[in-house]
């Protein structure tokens, strides 16, 4: 063999052991609160990718066929489940079969921590089952019982989502298995700090009633021991009507609920006159369903929550 057969057989062999050692397992996950838990989990053992564009929410979200190619690559997908992110379900038995991906509900087991019954955030008494972000256009079945799918906005169910992710890296890349763990019990620490942290400070707030747009909060406000009286946006992306606006105002009144929360995603006209007339304040609670993904992103944004409850609510 000549002098450039073998220094292109040693590069061939350089360049293969350098993509063996990289990254091979690829996570997609639909919403930013989920890439940043699988991102922490993930170091540098596995690429981490977000379905949702940074200014997308997953309410609005509607799947474009260059979304499949995305969906075709990965190894693993990350949903959250509870009807929030059920336009994946279709897109991903079109994006071709993969006999190695694993479709994971981060939520999955949660069982008796979910939400059903809405019955106090709703201001007209009616039934209590969740009425959350339904387009049946590609379903049949019921959604009835579905519960309200905000988990994520609870650092102590976070923890619980976090499980199901370190095992679910762990099944596609055992290879990696002891870093996916060690870093899931450490980012787990880590929210059990932030949920200590979210309590002390919460700890002696006199006013602990809050109105939010819509009905992201109620797991958060469980956690905490916060009221929530009611939220603006019944059903996500569907104007209240003004018979329903006009029972909460009655309720906000009722309750001397004193500031209204509303969300960095909406534009806050409606909210802001409704706060208008009722002579109140207006703060902001992100519900963390846009923004760019990264491993801090989550933490982050459950911090700014606290600091702006912490100011509105003192
Ligand atoms: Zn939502």
């Amino acid at each position: 063999m000549n002098c450039p057969g073998i220094l292109f057989l040693a590069w061939s062999f350089v360049t293969l052991f350098a993509l063996g050692s990289r990254a091979e397992v690829r996570v997609l996950a639909t919403l930013p609160a989920l890439h940043s838990w699988a991102a922490n989990v993930a170091g540098d053992d596995a690429v981490v990718e977000s379905l949702l564009p940074a200014d997308v929410g997953p309410h609005d979200f509607q799947f474009k066929p260059s979304d499949l190619r995305k969906l075709a690559a990965a190894d693993v997908v990350l949903m959250n489940g509870l009807g929030v992110d059920h336009w994946l379900d279709r897109a991903v038995s079109r994006a071709g079969n993969k006999p190695s991906r694993r479709v994971v509900t981060v939520t999955q087991g949660l069982g008796r921590e979910l939400i059903r019954d809405l019955t106090r955030l709703s201001v007209d008494g009616k039934s209590g089952k969740a009425r959350h972000d339904h387009d049946h256009g590609d379903h049949d079945h019921d959604h009835g019982d579905e519960a309200n799918p905000h988990v994520w906005l609870d650092p102590m169910l976070a923890g619980h989502c976090v499980s199901n992710i370190v095992e679910a890296l762990c099944l596609a890349d055992p290879a990696h298995a002891a870093g996916y763990r060690l870093r899931g019990e450490r980012y787990r620490q880590e929210l059990a700090a932030l949920d200590a942290e979210i309590r002390a400070s919460l700890q002696g707030l006199k006013d602990r009633k809050v109105v939010t747009f819509h009905d992201a909060f109620p797991y958060f406000c469980r956690r905490y021991d916060l009221e929530l009286v009611g939220v603006i946006e019944e059903v996500p992306n569907v104007d209240p009507s003004p018979k329903y606006l006009a029972r909460l105002s009655r309720l906000i009144r009722d309750r001397k609920v004193r500031v209204l929360f509303s969300e960095p995603q909406f534009h806050p006209r409606l909210l802001r006159r409704l706060a208008d007339d009722l002579g109140i304040g207006v703060a902001e609670l992100d519900v963390l369903e846009t923004g760019k993904a990264s491993p801090a992103f989550y933490a982050e944004g459950i911090r700014r929550n606290l600091r702006s409850l912490e100011t509105a609510l003192r």
